[in-house]
């Protein structure tokens, strides 16, 4: 048995949509980045609802800020040791 496609009614199915799960075919689907729709509302609809679904999606910058703060903490570190262990040169307070 051979489901149709829900939108020509005449090409077998090729794919569901991802939103409302219809089957559509080849020449009807609508296909995005993530994946097959029926229509571009569904798949406006699924980006919109993967967004609001997503706080990952923040997730980079932060990883991004954390590592950033990390580096000039170490920075910060290696500068003060070296201040302190005489290396860095034209520095004030050494005999
Ligand atoms: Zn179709
Ligand atoms: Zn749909």
């Amino acid at each position: 048995m051979e489901r149709k496609c829900v939108v020509c009614h005449d090409r077998p199915l090729r794919f569901r949509c991802l939103q409302c799960h219809k089957p559509v075919c080849d020449e009807c689907s609508f296909k995005t980045e993530h994946g097959a729709f029926c229509s571009r509302e569904c798949a406006d609809t699924y980006r919109d609802f993967k967004r609001s679904q997503a706080p990952e999606a923040r997730r980079p910058s932060r990883r991004l800020l954390k590592l950033v703060a990390l580096l000039i903490a170490l920075a910060a570190v290696a500068l003060a040791a070296a201040y302190f262990l005489g290396r860095l040169p034209g520095l004030p307070g050494k005999p």
